[in-house]
């Protein structure tokens, strides 16, 4: 009865409007969200929140011997799993909340420090020196591919497809470095002729958690534009064990991609036709990232502020990629 009364004097407190002062005095009897000058950990509906001074924090806080996460997109609870946090990947184990650290998680090597550096290998497509002669389309393959093509060109920009894939690869590889990657070209100019086998044995050889392979779109339509991503099939005669990983990637990478730019989505197309994703040993994509053939589309992609974005949406989705 007495708790019951007291609750009643203090809602019509707040109904009256009366001072801060008094609601702060009254403040233990109301939500936990206007504890005034609490610090400390609290088990709000079964989630854990920090409170500084009152108010709940977010992002990374320590907290005795160890370091814990707070969601801002989940209003402050503690949150476990991998997270990207000012530009470092961290793990925060799910049961304890707290960060783990010299530890091997999900076969991905966190230092003393917490910090998880995630290998990401950029493979311009073609070059303006086309390596010459075949090669199998995967391990084992009797098929013999050509070792790569010269790509397509702007209709409208007259911009071989070579040259935009180098400019996008070179731009991404500096955001990605400021996110907390480490990045690794295929080639870094365009007189270098690269196989497609020879693309993919880079990444290999890097043991990449991400392979992603910047490409642009042609057709005989000039009509036809937007994006799409491009993954081995279930049923893989090289590598099938990668599908589901590579499948993720090309998903998210498609999906944050035209998000950021605003064109046209096509699809993820599975298909165990392209020789560089057939030798790849780790999760890999092929970008296609706008029509050349088309173009508004291709002068579009020749503008700085959306390649900016082009670049952004790629980032995005090996971020959202590298974290679920
Ligand atoms: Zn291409």
């Amino acid at each position: 009865m007495k708790k019951i009364a007291a609750v009643l004097v203090c809602m019509a407190l707040l109904l009256t409007g009366l001072p801060q002062t008094v609601l702060a005095e009254k403040a233990s009897v109301g939500s936990v969200s206007r504890e005034e000058g609490y610090t400390g950990l609290k088990t709000i509906n079964g989630k854990k929140y920090y409170f500084k001074n009152g108010k709940k924090v977010t992002g990374m806080h320590k907290i005795g011997n160890y370091y814990y996460f707070f969601s801002g997109a989940a209003k402050g609870a503690m949150s476990g799993g991998w997270k990207l946090v000012k530009g470092h990947f961290r793990y925060f184990d799910k049961k304890t909340g707290r960060m783990a650290v010299n530890r091997t998680v999900n076969g991905r090597r966190i230092d003393k420090n917490g910090i998880w550096v995630p290998v990401v290998v950029l493979d311009p497509g073609h070059s303006s020196k086309v390596a010459g002669g075949y090669e199998p389309l995967g391990p084992g393959s009797g098929q013999m591919k050509a070792k790569d093509t010269s790509g397509t060109q702007g209709v409208a920009t007259n911009v071989p497809e070579y040259k935009l894939n180098l400019t996008i690869a070179k731009k991404l590889k500096t955001v990605l470095q400021k996110r907390g990657y480490k990045v690794i070209l295929t080639r870094t100019n365009n007189n270098v002729a690269l196989s497609c086998r020879q693309r993919a044995e880079i990444a290999n050889k890097a043991k990449a958690d991400a392979f992603i392979r910047i490409h642009a779109n042609g057709s005989t339509y000039s009509s036809a534009n937007g994006a799409m991503t491009i993954c081995t099939t279930k049923n893989s005669p090289y590598m099938p064990s990668l599908y589901t990983k590579s499948k993720a990637l090309s998903t998210q990478l498609l999906n944050a991609y035209v998000k950021a730019t605003g064109c046209k989505k096509e699809y993820v197309w599975e298909t165990d036709s392209m020789s560089g994703n057939n030798w790849s040993k780790v999760p890999t994509t092929i970008i296609e990232m706008g029509y050349m053939s088309n173009p508004a589309e291709d002068r579009k992609m020749q503008n700085a502020s959306y390649q900016k974005r082009m670049v952004q949406g790629i980032a995005n989705g090996i971020d959202q990629y590298i974290i679920s």
